[in-house]
């Protein structure tokens, strides 16, 4: 019996995620199923026509009932089979499938199996032996057509072949024996071959499947490497871009930097020019100035050369600068440095000192060389200066110092110079002056002083001494006046005439005055009559510098000494430089009730029209108008006195030496004396033996 020609095997399709046994049982149904419709037809046939045969020996409606029941069972497996075609290209159960076709198949097996059992019997030996070729034909064919179902296959060729061959063997002859017996070794070896070909075939689906698979999985990598390859060269591409990118930032930036680094230079360059030169006149500056001389010093030392220093002050500018105002102040310094470098050699340095000084240094040894440059120059300066509308002359006062006669460094170079020009100026302005090796000595001295000012506080070379103020109507002691004296080591008593300016333009008067403030406040604070005011001298200096009321309170405090017994004495330049800072610290100060005294007036700047404003309590006239007023006359310290009573204040007059000058001054009217008649300035531990002695009126009545 043969199955129709040979078809390529097809595979069931399917997902390829599913295992290879869900596929393979899915291919070897549709294997089962390929073949079924040829085994249908075959089986339909070769029944219609055994019974057509065979019916006419016997048995007839047996025999019909037996196809009709075939028929029905081939029948209902070519629905099967419909069903199934129809089904195709879907997912389906392989194994189900597999046990839907082996139902109809070995119903078709069981119908075979029954024929040879019911009909043998009533037909003829030829009937037989067809039937039994028949058989044997069809479950032969059968190994290969149900090969992928091995239990199906050995059940349909074991059902079809083992009743005809027992049939045979029972009833026939020897040739019927025979061939039963040949039926039964058939039998025997379609089994093995249905196993053989059972392997091979589900073998070769198990491979496809799996070189499938391999196919698909080498595919799913092919794609997932195109793909990888693809975002590869796309983000290559983004390198490429970033990098190009990157080239492009970095040339800008350094093209930046560049610019940057320029910017730097120039801004470094101005501000070591603003550093070093003097922004108003372009000239260089003080430090710049000292550095070049030192240079220039050093190589005239090592040449064996000599440096001459000159020392300009302007006259005048302070008036020009008030007058004219501080825009034609600095136009007239500018055109002044303008004059100067005209006027000097290449060589020389020329620097703005500070406000209207200029230095200048030239390789020039003799004192008459050093003499003709700065004639040249103040008739330079001399010639008329346009500025603005307005055409000036300038005068001035020049001091000259020489390397290496009159001073070996820099420093001290520059300072003969001012020596020298401060000399000037005091002969009267509007000259030019040699430094005198005699004022050598005089800035010697000076710098010892300033040396040992620095060491005075900490060697405990300052003391304070007292001189008592008295009322002029009852003449007890109102006050004492505290006085600053220095013990100097080896030169003993230094007055403060000659060290306080030295502590106000080295800086040490601020450390210094706050340190009398506290000595005074503590000493007064112990002294038996508690009627008795300390008056404490104040510098300029002291006040500018910005901390007065603090280091005021600060004395107050510590020593508890009350604000009313502290009285300051202040001097009229107090107010001249800076009135607008200067006068509210004394508002203040007076606020807390501490009286303001206005030492030495009269000497210092005809204020007169301006006292009236000023935070003050007291007038203090000096020494020299009581001295001139007992050879002169009394008439300047009347005035004085008239203008104290119209604004309401006191009036204390210093320096009164004798009793004549007491009565006279006490019938003028002023309120309180101070001088050597009443007692020289005492040591602190001497007040109040003082005061006990002559504190009482009658003492000072006598
Ligand atoms: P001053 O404040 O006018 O002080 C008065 C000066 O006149 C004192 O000189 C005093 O000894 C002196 N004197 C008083 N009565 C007579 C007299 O009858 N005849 C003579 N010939 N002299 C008399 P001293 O102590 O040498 O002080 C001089 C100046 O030093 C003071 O003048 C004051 O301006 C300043 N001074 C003193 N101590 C200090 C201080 O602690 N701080 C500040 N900033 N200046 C002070
Ligand atoms: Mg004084
Ligand atoms: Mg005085």
């Amino acid at each position: 019996m043969g199955f129709g020609r040979r078809r390529a095997v097809p595979v069931a399709d399917a997902p390829v995620a599913d295992s290879v046994e869900q596929a393979l049982a899915r291919d070897r149904a549709a294997m089962l199923y390929s073949y079924g419709r040829a085994g249908v037809a075959i089986t339909v046939v070769a029944s219609c026509g055994l019974v057509a045969m065979l019916a006419p020996y016997g048995s007839a409606r047996g025999m019909s009932l037996w196809l009709a029941g075939m028929i029905g069972v081939q029948l209902v497996r070519a629905g099967d089979l419909w069903l199934s075609h129809r089904e195709r290209g879907r997912d389906f159960d392989g194994l189900a499938r597999i046990r839907r076709f082996s139902v109809g198949t070995a119903a078709s097996a069981l119908f075979w199996g029954a024929f040879p059992l019911l009909f043998f019997a009533h037909v003829p030996a030829a009937g037989r032996m067809a039937v039994a070729v028949t058989v044997a034909a069809m479950s032969g064919s059968s190994t290969t057509v149900l090969a992928p179902c091995l239990p199906l296959a050995r059940f349909y060729c074991t059902t079809l072949l083992v009743p005809a061959a027992a049939m045979l063997i029972a009833l026939g002859g020897r040739e019927e024996s025979l061939l039963g017996v040949l039926g039964l070794a058939d039998c025997v070896v379609l089994l093995v071959s249905a196993r053989t070909a059972h392997l091979s075939g589900v073998g070769a689906l198990r491979l496809s499947r799996e070189n499938e698979r391999l196919v698909a999985r080498a595919e799913t990598q092919q794609r997932e490497t195109e793909a990888a390859y693809r975002e590869l060269s796309v983000a290559q591409t983004a390198l490429a871009e970033s990098h190009h990118w990157l080239e492009t930032r970095v040339a800008e930036r350094t093209a930046e930097l560049a610019q940057e680094v320029r910017a730097r230079e120039r801004y470094a360059d101005a501000l070591a020019r603003l550093a070093s030169t003097d922004p108003l006149t372009g000239l260089m500056n003080r430090t710049t100035f000292t550095s070049r001389l030192a240079r220039m010093l050093a190589e005239a030392e090592r040449a064996a050369l000599q440096v001459a220093v000159l020392f300009l002050d302007l006259d005048n500018f302070k008036q020009i600068n008030d007058v004219r105002g501080h825009e034609t102040g600095d136009r007239v310094l500018q055109a002044a440095a303008r004059v100067l470098s005209a006027q000097l050699p290449p060589s020389a340095e020329v620097a703005r000192w500070g406000g209207d000084e200029f230095l200048i240094a030239v390789n020039e040894g003799s004192g008459e060389g050093a003499g003709e440059i700065a004639r040249r120059l103040r008739a330079a300066l001399a010639e008329p200066l346009e500025i603005g509308a307005d055409s000036m002359r300038m005068e001035a006062t020049i001091g000259v110092a020489l390397f290496p006669k009159d001073a070996r460094t820099q420093d001290e170079l520059i300072r003969a110079a001012d020596v020298a020009m401060y000399e000037a100026k005091r002969e009267g302005k509007g000259r030019a002056k040699l430094f005198d090796p005699a004022l050598a000595r005089a800035m010697a001295e000076r710098y010892a002083l300033e040396q040992g000012l620095r060491q005075a506080m900490a060697r405990e070379e300052l003391s304070l001494a007292f001189q008592p103020i008295v009322a002029a109507r009852d003449g007890r002691c109102s006050a004492f006046e505290a006085l600053l004296r220095w013990r100097h080591p080896r030169r003993g008593m230094i007055s403060p005439v000659h060290f306080i300016p030295i502590a106000e333009q080295t800086g040490q008067i601020e450390e210094i005055s706050r340190w009398v403030l506290q000595e005074a406040c503590r000493e007064a604070a112990g002294w038996p009559d508690p009627a008795v005011a300390v008056t404490v001298n104040i510098s300029v200096a002291h006040v500018l510098a910005g901390a007065l009321i603090a280091d005021v309170e600060a004395a107050l405090a510590r020593s508890g000494l009350a604000a009313s017994r502290l009285q300051l004495e202040i001097t009229e330049s107090m107010f001249l430089g800076d009135h607008v800072r200067a006068a509210p610290v004394f508002e203040a100060l007076r606020a807390r009730g501490i009286r303001i005294l206005l030492d030495d007036f009269g000497t210092g700047y005809s204020s007169l029209a301006y006292l009236g404003q000023l935070p003050i309590d007291v007038i203090k006239i000096d020494r020299s108008f009581v001295v001139s007023a007992s050879r002169d006359g009394y008439a300047t310290i009347e005035a004085i006195l008239s203008i104290a009573r119209a604004l309401g204040m006191e009036v204390t007059a210093e320096g009164v030496a004798t009793a004549e000058q007491r009565d006279r001054l006490r019938s003028l009217g002023v309120q309180r004396f101070q001088g050597y008649f009443f007692s020289e300035p005492m040591p602190a531990v001497e007040v109040a033996a003082w005061l006990d002695r002559t504190g009482s009126p009658a003492v000072a009545a006598a």
